[in-house]
């Protein structure tokens, strides 16, 4: 057992008087290519991240869930199951007590209740899905305690509806299937449709390179109203195409689409069918051991929500432009956009480099120093003690 387990546990025991029964983890994510697909039903490439979310647990029998974090106000939440409902909870409960309340409306026995504390190294806000890594955290650990025996992808929906119905954020299903179905050394090929998903190899220290995570430290506040519209022109635009979603616009007939369509929804067609495009070359890429060969696309993947789908902002342009000319192979913005974290394929000798150059990049145009992670891909979601 790893020292982090042995704090979480310790903490418990400290917060409420008992052992726990055991301690769950889901790691943050990034996603490698394939952003702003998951809603138009198209195809994704994320990879866990070695920073997780750690849930120490243990079952209750009086219908209480109790809930304390780490990063949290230092209070226990009390919250009876019988009232649990969208609204019943608030600030960072919402996600946890999300779960829990979507477990019982899949009509899952989870009626106990529990006590629960939290502890995480994933950053919060950065894109890096936080949100994502704490519901799976807490959906593993109650399948794990409650007998469920859910398979991922039915985790993975659960989590997600957590968000919709308690945070009110309608995000895709990405972030909850690559906390919960990734694997070391390897990124997640998702069929959002479908849920249906395959491990890529993803070599990278073997090949000499690593993938630097770029975190701006920026959030642009006109994101969340941005995500909604965004969202909405990809949908009217599959509805006047008569699709069921833009992922059944096939690219040799991207050309024939956009001339029907609206000039407004044009980019964003475009974007989306040519990003399924790259997610698929991507994989190929990977499944040659041709890591290198992932650089263009990235970078092209940056250039399309940049100049098309029209999220990206002057800092993660910034990085990438600077990344690049400090000689990375590739580099693009990932996540939701405005602001966030910026991915950088680079070679072993020229990390330093790189890092160095956004760096002093940021500082001249007086921005906050950036913060740099390393993302090695990692283990999903499950028990470590
Ligand atoms: P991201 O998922 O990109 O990190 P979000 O805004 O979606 O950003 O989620 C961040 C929110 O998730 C935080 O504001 C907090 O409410 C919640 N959260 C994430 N991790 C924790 C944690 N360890 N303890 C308490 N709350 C957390
Ligand atoms: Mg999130």
């Amino acid at each position: 057992m790893n020292s982090r387990t042995h704090t979480v546990e310790a903490a418990f025991r400290q917060l409420y008087g008992t052992a726990p029964e055991g301690v769950w983890s889901a790691p943050g994510r990034v996603n490698l290519i394939g952003e702003h697909t998951d809603y138009n039903d198209g195809f994704c490439l994320p990879m866990a991240l070695p920073r997780t979310t750690l849930v120490a647990a243990r079952r209750r029998t009086d219908g209480l869930l109790r809930l304390h974090s780490a990063q949290g106000d230092g209070r226990i939440a009390e919250l009876p199951l019988s009232g649990l409902a969208p609204g019943a909870a608030t600030g960072w409960t919402r996600y946890p007590a999300g779960v829990v309340w979507a477990l019982a409306e899949a009509g899952h026995d989870v009626g106990g209740g529990a006590d629960l504390h939290i502890d995480s190294t994933v950053p919060s806000g950065a894109g890096l899905s936080s949100s994502a890594a704490l519901e799976c955290a807490v959906a593993v650990a109650y399948d794990d305690l409650y007998g469920l025996g859910l398979p991922r992808p039915e985790l993975a929906r659960t989590a997600q509806r957590a968000e919709h119905a308690f945070a009110g954020v309608p995000c895709g299903i990405m972030d909850q299937m690559a906390s919960l179905c990734s694997a070391e050394a390897t990124a997640l090929h998702l069929d959002c449709r479908t849920l249906e998903h395959r491990l890529v190899p993803f070599g990278l220290a073997a090949d000499g390179l690593r993938l630097l995570v770029v975190d701006t430290r920026v959030k642009h506040d006109l994101g969340d109203g941005a995500y909604a519209a965004l969202r909405a022109g990809c949908e009217r635009a599959a509805a006047l195409l008569g699709l069921p979603a833009l992922r059944d616009l096939a690219a040799a007939d991207l050309d024939a689409a956009l001339a029907g369509l609206p000039a407004a929804l044009v980019p964003l067609v475009r974007h989306v069918v040519t990003e399924n495009e790259r997610v698929t070359r991507t994989v190929a890429h990977l499944e040659a051991e041709d890591t290198e060969g992932l650089g263009p696309l990235l970078t092209a993947g940056h250039a399309s929500l940049r100049d098309d789908y029209r999220i990206s902002c002057a800092e993660t342009d910034l990085v990438v432009d600077t990344a690049l000319a400090a000689g990375a192979l590739g580099a693009r913005m990932t996540g939701g956009g405005f602001g966030g974290s910026v991915i950088v394929l680079v070679h072993d000798r020229l990390a330093r480099t790189v890092t160095d150059a956004v760096t002093t990049a940021f500082h001249r145009a007086g921005h906050r120093t950036p913060s740099v992670l390393e993302a090695i891909p990692s283990r999903g979601a499950g028990r470590l003690g």
